[in-house]
């Protein structure tokens, strides 16, 4: 049966399966202290959840096995150095909705499965949307293992890829586990712009501009701001840096599902967009979580940091935006662009 389970999924495209069983993760009371240290910042339903993301058997009843997968969305950054007002999308979000390409994968995996054992197994998939603690439970198949930047690495796809798993109460042989293979490395934790890497293994989700940028629903905290640069939504640094992606390679899944037109972000077309642009933009895309609110507000920010005044009068408009959270970084954003004009 694993044979034929891993077969399929890689026939719909994933870039690797592994198995594992449904006991709890080893590291279930390091994620519980991490909790209790409020280093998830203002991410409510981390801690609703707590208990059932450390016990796959309090998710679906007489769990058994695990599979866990992988789709590589290994990309380069292109962005021009010589084009003014450009934004910078993390690489997963240059894609069309993953929760919908790799969702439609699994849905299939699952039916098969379902074909394997005469409809008796009970299952559940998760693409990053369900109560588990998946880089710990994708460590223990052997999908990867955790960086010190807290994500997992494969050996074979480096760090650019989407985990997702199905929980089945149909057991199925587990495979050997993978380790920490780091060593002295710490490039990603040098290379990270707010220190949101507070120790290895320790990120504090605060700290992190893929928190400040995608789940902060507020303010972005001033000091954090100019260290955003011209990130809108979310950032890749500590993946980038990471020596394991010499061995990436081009995902079968998600290279169909590409939005070439994310890989340049010109953030003075992004801040007229109206509900109604954003929508029809955004709307297939994992951008569309932050809603037009959210990514007009780091619009600001990235202007505000790359200082161009040729931004003041898009800028000027943003300032009486309806939404204060964009008219609050508008008007931030315009005192950056003057101070560093008096500052000349
Ligand atoms: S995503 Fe960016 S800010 Fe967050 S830990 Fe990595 S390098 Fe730091
Ligand atoms: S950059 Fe180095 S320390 Fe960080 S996860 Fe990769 S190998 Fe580990």
């Amino acid at each position: 049966m694993k044979a034929a389970i891993r077969q399929r999924a890689l026939e719909l495209g994933f870039d690797d399966c592994r198995f594992t069983n449904a006991n709890p993760p080893e590291s279930a009371n390091q994620f519980l202290d991490w909790i209790d240290s409020e280093k998830h910042g203002s991410m409510a339903w981390i801690k609703r959840n707590a208990e059932k993301r450390v016990d796959p058997k309090l998710v679906l009843e007489n769990a058994s096995s695990i599979i866990t997968l992988a789709a590589s969305y290994e990309g380069k950054d292109t962005i021009d150095d010589d084009s003014p007002n450009l934004g910078l999308i993390a690489r997963y979000a240059r894609y069309r909705d993953y929760h919908d390409s790799i969702g439609e994968a699994l849905i299939q995996l699952t039916e098969y499965l379902q074909t394997l054992t005469s409809n008796e197994a009970k299952s559940l998939w998760y693409v990053d949307t369900g109560p588990i603690l998946e880089r710990d439970i994708a460590q223990r198949a052997g999908l990867g293992f955790i960086g010190k930047h807290t994500n997992l690495i494969s050996r074979r796809l480096g760090n650019f890829f989407f985990i997702s798993e199905i929980i089945t109460t149909t057991k199925i042989e587990p495979d050997k586990s993978e380790h920490n293979r780091c060593g002295k490395c710490s490039d990603c934790i040098d290379v990270c712009p707010t220190q949101a890497i507070t120790s290895p293994f320790v990120l504090d989700a605060r700290r992190c501009i893929s928190y400040l940028t995608i789940e902060l629903k507020e303010s972005i905290p001033l000091e954090f701001r100019p260290m955003i640069g011209n990130r809108i939504y979310g950032c890749d640094d500590c993946l980038s840096a990471c020596p394991w992606n010499r061995f990436a390679g081009k995902g079968r899944l998600m290279a169909e599902h590409r939005r070439d037109d994310l890989d340049q972000a010109n953030l003075l077309e992004l801040l007229s967009l109206d509900e109604d642009g954003f929508r029809s933009k955004f709307r297939d895309t994992p951008i569309k979580r932050t809603k037009r609110r959210g990514l007009l507000r780091n619009v600001c920010v990235a202007l505000g940091n790359i200082g161009d005044p040729m931004a003041i009068p898009a800028l000027e408009r943003a300032k009486n935006d309806q939404e204060s959270l964009i008219a609050e970084h508008a008007a931030w954003a315009l005192d950056q662009i003057n101070q560093r004009y008096k500052g000349n």
